[in-house]
């Protein structure tokens, strides 16, 4: 019987992790399918409060789960393949084999950056290929950056990279946007981007070296392609919320994010929620940080209310 599981290896499960770890709770960490989260696909963190000089993605992550394993953690590369929260404790099913449970359950499990699809686009995420302009976009200054989305993240994305950009192309599939109309009116005004419709990424070069140089497009309207030189690719056509396990279980929204009910609680008495998994708003590796330790605070108080 485990006092915390923690779904999820990302800044928020790793926070969750450290604090309860800190709390005599000896938490469990399932550490999913992106084992370390969003960070791990991203190159240098510069607005990480603490590291002046900037710190890895992948080593930020990794120093926070040596932290929390410091203080007794325990981490499995597991992933949660069905949970039973009907009742306390909670069963929650690992890797389709074992059953266990678990008095409370910390839900890190964050938000996957969907992605173009492209088997180039994979082997350069994080040599180019971004789904984060707050965290890449400042190693373009002066470089030629394009966006892909039509959405709200692809106009707000798009206009935060003029700051770096030398010229910023907008990629987007189709004529009309979904962007709301006051995004869409301010990436329009901004002499900085060119507006690129009914136009899809087909190929990202080059995986033979390790870095992004150009890309293929095509005209989806005349079937015309041809190539541009890119420096910076940052995919921003949407987040799917990694909550399928919990569906008719949890409180989600039609998205699929999870609802919070005040702090870092749900709908589950006993399950709390931290991270990307609940805010489709900041998504900053802070920002989780933050909640994972709200989530663990509430764990904490929890289990202590309830005689544990
Ligand atoms: P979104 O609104 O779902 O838009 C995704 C965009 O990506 C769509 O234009 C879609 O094209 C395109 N797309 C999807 N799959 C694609 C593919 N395989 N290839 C090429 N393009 C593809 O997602 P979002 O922009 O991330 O926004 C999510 C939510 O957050 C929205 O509710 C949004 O309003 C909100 N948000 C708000 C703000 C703000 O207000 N400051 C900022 C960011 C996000 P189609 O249009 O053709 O389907």
């Amino acid at each position: 019987m485990h006092n915390v599981v923690i779904i999820g290896s990302g800044c928020a499960g790793n926070t969750a992790a450290i604090y309860t770890a800190r709390a005599g709770l000896q938490p469990l960490v399932l550490m999913g399918k992106e084992a370390g989260g969003q960070l791990s696909l991203t190159t240098s963190v510069e607005n990480f409060p603490g590291f002046p000089e900037g710190i890895d993605g992948p080593t930020l992550v990794e120093r926070m789960k040596l932290q929390a394993e410091h203080f007794g953690a325990e981490y499995r590369f597991s992933e949660l393949t069905a949970a039973d929260l009907s009742q306390r404790p909670f069963r929650l099913h690992v890797d389709a084999e074992e059953w266990i449970e678990t008095r409370t359950l910390i839900v890190a499990s964050g938000a996957s950056a969907r992605w173009i699809g492209l088997e180039s686009e994979q082997k350069l995420i994080g040599k180019g290929v971004s789904s984060c302009a707050t965290c890449d976009g400042f190693l373009y200054r002066g470089k030629q950056i394009m966006v892909v989305g039509g959405g709200d993240s692809a106009m707000e994305e798009a206009n935060f990279l003029t700051r770096f950009g030398e010229k910023v192309a907008l990629v987007h599939r189709r004529e009309e946007f979904r962007a709301s109309k006051i995004m869409l009116d301010r990436v329009k005004a901004n002499p900085k981007i060119e507006m690129l419709t009914n136009t899809v990424v087909e190929e990202v070069f080059d995986p033979a070296i390790s870095n992004v140089t150009h890309v293929r497009l095509k005209n989806m309207k005349t079937g015309e392609r041809w190539e541009r030189r890119v420096d910076g690719l940052f995919v921003a056509i949407g987040h799917i919320p990694n909550t399928q396990v919990f569906k008719g279980q949890l409180d989600l929204d039609a998205d699929g994010y999870v609802v919070s009910h005040g702090g870092a609680r749900t709908n589950v008495t006993g399950l709390f929620h931290a991270g990307d998994v609940q805010d489709r708003t900041y998504r900053q590796a802070i920002t989780a940080a933050g909640a994972g330790c709200m989530a663990a605070i509430e764990a904490e108080r929890f289990l202590e209310h309830e005689g544990h």
